[in-house]
């Protein structure tokens, strides 16, 4: 080896070390619950000087009170069972912020397994913590994506089949009604024809906004069922009351007026159906029959409700 300088004593270079990592050192005295030592780098973090950091106390009133009287006791029984831990809490700053912090807490023993004092490390870990944050919104964002028709807004098939399958289910467990209106904008080929696709691609969202408008109580569900048929599910809804929406979602897509081809504005036909009491059809014949009273609508001359 080399000739060296002389080097420092033990304690020096253990505390130069100490106190130049971004991670901050403490120690507590077990019997007293003193802090012994702590990094000045917490100053430099949370803004609350060394000498303010006295008793284990002045740790625990800085947990945020969400998850204090957790971390607090789980540090205590840990270490009172001589087990290393760890725990991540929010640590109050000077100036009323919170910072998310990672302790890692050793336990040491005298020679007769007594507990003497714990040491450990503050992390900061406030990055991870905005980035998990971040990384559960946009998990939520995709999930709503993925039940979501992109053109219109409302609920896909996929979101649709899957509430109807849920739907379906407590219509036969509670006996309540359930219906639903299949409908179908009429003669939309021909639309597309006359005034284009993306003129198409608007009605379908201003016919989807629509139908919203009316089928607008909690638990009413409007969905793309397909290219430019519509499905609008109805829990707790009898037969007379689906009529009586399908009619209104009729005369809503007159209202806004779209015009078609010459003299003639767009119109849509529907069929509705409920299920009630203890029918023993499956889902699939039920939507099957609306599906047929619907294009009954269609034969009879379109822009109509059949049920
Ligand atoms: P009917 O009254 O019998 O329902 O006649 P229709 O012309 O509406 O029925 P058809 O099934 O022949 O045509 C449906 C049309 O809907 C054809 C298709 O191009 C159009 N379509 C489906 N999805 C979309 C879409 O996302 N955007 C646009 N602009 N058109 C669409
Ligand atoms: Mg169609
Ligand atoms: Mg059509």
């Amino acid at each position: 080896m080399a000739e060296q300088a002389q080097p420092a004593g033990d304690g020096e270079i253990y505390r130069t070390l100490l106190e130049s990592t971004k991670a901050i050192p403490w120690q507590i005295d077990w019997k007293t619950a003193t802090f012994s030592y702590i990094g000045p780098q917490i100053e430099a973090l949370l803004g609350w000087p060394t000498v303010s950091w006295k008793t284990a106390l002045d740790w625990a009133e800085r947990i945020h009170p969400d998850e204090r009287q957790y971390v607090v006791e789980y540090c205590m029984s840990q270490s009172a069972s001589g087990i290393d831990h760890e725990a991540d809490y929010r640590a109050l700053t000077a100036d009323g912020r919170h910072v998310w912090i990672r302790d890692v807490v050793h336990v040491i023993r005298d020679e007769a397994g007594e507990v003497t004092s714990l040491v450990g490390f503050m992390f900061d870990i406030s990055e991870r913590k905005a980035n998990e944050d971040r990384i559960d919104e946009l998990q939520k964002t995709l999930m709503a994506l993925s039940y979501q028709d992109g053109l219109t807004g409302v609920a896909n098939r996929r979101r649709f089949d899957e509430v109807l399958a849920a739907e379906w289910k407590k219509s036969r467990e509670t006996g309540a009604p359930l219906s639903l209106v299949l409908g179908d904008i009429d003669l939309f080929k021909s639309y597309n024809d006359l005034h284009g696709h993306l003129q198409g691609d608007d009605c379908l969202k201003q016919v989807a906004a629509s139908l919203k408008a009316v089928a607008a109580r909690p638990g009413d569900l409007v969905a793309r069922y397909g290219g430019e048929e519509f499905a609008i599910l109805l829990p707790d809804t009898t037969r007379s009351e689906a009529l009586a929406m399908a009619e209104q979602c009729r005369r809503a897509i007159a209202r806004i007026g779209i015009v078609h081809g010459e003299g003639r504005l767009l119109g849509m036909s529907f069929g509705v159906g409920t299920r009630s009491g203890d029918e023993a059809i499956d889902v699939r014949e039920f939507v099957g029959e609306i599906d047929r009273k619907l294009y009954a609508a269609k034969r009879g001359g379109r822009d109509a409700v059949v049920a």
